[in-house]
């Protein structure tokens, strides 16, 4: 049997990786600043977490949602510790899509609503009910299908009151920053007008922290620099550093029972372990900190370079936009620099490396990237 195939790849087969850095069959060393799309957070194959999750795939690895799993209890405890969300519960899923899914899905069920407002270049992940915005409104109405979305662009609050005034419209549902749209921010006052808008028109605000979450912007969400509290937060990617899950945070205004959500495989045990290594080293390495900090000099270092129309970005989520595209740039900084890179669109380098990246790495980068240009 062949591989359906969907994905342009790259000729290079890694076989390791350790921190910042991968190795091909070759033994040649990268630096990854991809971090496989957003989903390193604490660094390839950390030793804490490899050791956690060999100890537990030797005792149990998966049971099922119909027993007790403290693990899972465990895990939200930390987690709502770390995030600031103590008052939340967590529904655990695979990955970023179903996370949404069930957030719209809950958000339907709460206001019997079927209508979204989503905004232009976002991107929500690839299921039937999830938000999937490509630049073709008929790909996107044969994508969307069960919701009516509303497509709107983003920062544009007068755009979102007018949709929102009819009063049937389910949720809005927003990146924290948007990632694969082109690391683009969505503005501290639209965010906080935008959660007022919505609590008026009874409207659940779900906030999609998928690639933007869990540190990488430099606060646990991005969407805190706005210090706002939105009803839903979806996670996935750097959850599990490599191992998927993904989860809904929900607010106490959602009452749980029997059988509103479900799934097979959400929030395993071994996946459990996996997620519980990734916070306890978030906090012990001090890693969102870190990216922080990290973000902020490569972002300064770049802004220094001629060439570049726009840097933006916050902690270690960067997009380097061009006016030309960026496909032979990528490429030339893998090949003959050993740098994993991705992009946005045409025209923009995307950055997502592991939140463990030190400076020294950063730098070495900068000083590549300067040669290459
Ligand atoms: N939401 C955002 C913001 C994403 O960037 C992605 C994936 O890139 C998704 C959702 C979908 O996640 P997954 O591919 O895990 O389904």
């Amino acid at each position: 049997m062949e591989l359906f195939n969907v994905y342009p790849l790259f000729d290079i087969e890694i076989e390791k990786g350790v921190n910042c850095r991968t190795y091909d069959k070759q033994g040649i060393e990268y630096l990854d600043l991809y971090g496989g799309h957003a989903v390193i957070s604490i660094g390839h194959s950390h030793p804490f977490y490899v050791q956690k999750i060999s100890q537990q795939a030797e005792k149990l690895v998966f049971y099922s949602n119909s027993i007790v799993n403290k693990l899972q209890e465990e895990l939200a405890q930390k987690l709502g510790k770390l995030s600031g969300y103590d008052d939340y519960s967590l529904f655990l899923v695979n990955s970023g899509a179903e996370a949404n899914e069930n957030a719209l899905k809950l958000a339907s069920f709460h206001n019997g609503r079927t209508k979204v407002i989503a905004f232009e270049k976002s991107f929500h992940g690839r299921t039937s009910a999830a938000v999937h915005v490509t630049d073709n409104p008929k790909i996107n109405a044969a994508i969307n299908d069960g919701f009516e979305v509303d497509f709107l662009p983003l920062n544009d609050i007068d755009a979102v009151r007018q949709s929102l005034s009819k009063g049937d419209v389910c949720a809005v549902i927003i990146e924290g920053i948007q990632g694969v749209g082109g690391i683009r921010i969505p503005e501290i006052d639209f965010l906080k007008a935008l959660s007022d808008e919505c609590k008026m028109h009874d409207t659940i605000l779900i906030l999609d922290e998928v690639q933007s979450g869990y540190g990488r912007s430099g606060r646990f969400f991005a969407h805190q620099y706005a210090d706002i509290r939105p009803d839903m937060i979806t996670i996935a990617k750097g959850m599990g550093n490599g191992f998927p899950i993904g989860g809904v945070l929900i607010s106490p205004k959602f009452e749980a029972r029997y059988g509103l959500l479900g799934t097979t495989f959400g929030g395993s045990h071994l996946a459990c372990v996996a997620a519980i290594a990734v916070l306890d080293v978030l906090k012990a390495d001090h890693l969102i900190e870190n990216a922080g900090k990290t973000g902020e000099y490569i972002m300064d270092e770049l802004r220094k370079i001629p060439g570049i129309k726009e840097v933006r970005g916050k902690g270690l989520m960067i997009g380097i936009e061009f006016d030309q595209p960026v496909s032979e740039i990528r490429k030339r900084l893998l090949y003959e620099k050993k740098i994993f890179t991705g992009v946005s669109g045409n025209n923009i380098i995307r950055l997502l490396p592991p939140l463990c990246l030190t400076k020294a790495d950063a730098a070495i980068f900068i000083q590549k990237f300067k040669e290459l240009l």
